[in-house]
């Protein structure tokens, strides 16, 4: 049996054969995928396509692998985009959990009256101040022997 294979997700040929001695320190995976990645990439979308995983769930596993670098055969690709890509009903979602912009600018004008007339910050000025005006303390101390110091 040959020992060429080639790599499931990414196509790259390498050798490995699970009949073989030669091969039998290497995991079993290796019948199938040329790395590791390959192998935890098809798990995270065979995990989300059997309705495993959520989406946000698979997108996560999915940052967490790195495939830089790793060309993945067109199936491949497209299942990762669909995976990573946030639908435009997901963003509605977020936008409409966003309170209303204008309560919130409602919130500011209300705000900005009691900031301005509040003392708090004219006390902070007189500290600054104040901790200005303190003279610095020489921290130097003699210094003293205890060995001789009887
Ligand atoms: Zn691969």
């Amino acid at each position: 049996m040959s020992n060429k294979r080639k790599c499931l997700m990414c196509e790259t040929e390498y050798k490995y054969c699970p009949y073989c001695r030669d091969y039998d320190q290497q995991p079993r995976w290796k019948t199938t995928f040329d790395k590791e990645e390959c192998r935890n990439v098809y798990n995270i979308l065979t995990g989300y396509y059997s309705g495993n995983y959520t989406k946000d769930v698979a997108r996560e596993k999915l940052l967490n692998v790195n495939i830089d670098g790793i060309v993945f055969n067109n199936a491949v690709k497209k299942q990762i985009d669909e995976v990573l890509q946030v639908s435009t009903e997901e963003l509605k979602t977020v936008h409409d959990e966003i309170t209303d912009s204008d309560d919130i600018m409602d919130g500011i004008k209300n705000i900005e009256p009691v900031l301005k007339n509040d003392k708090v910050f004219e006390k902070a000025d007189e500290k600054k101040k104040q901790v200005v005006k303190i003279k610095p303390v020489s921290t130097v101390k003699p210094v003293v022997n205890k060995a001789t110091n009887k």
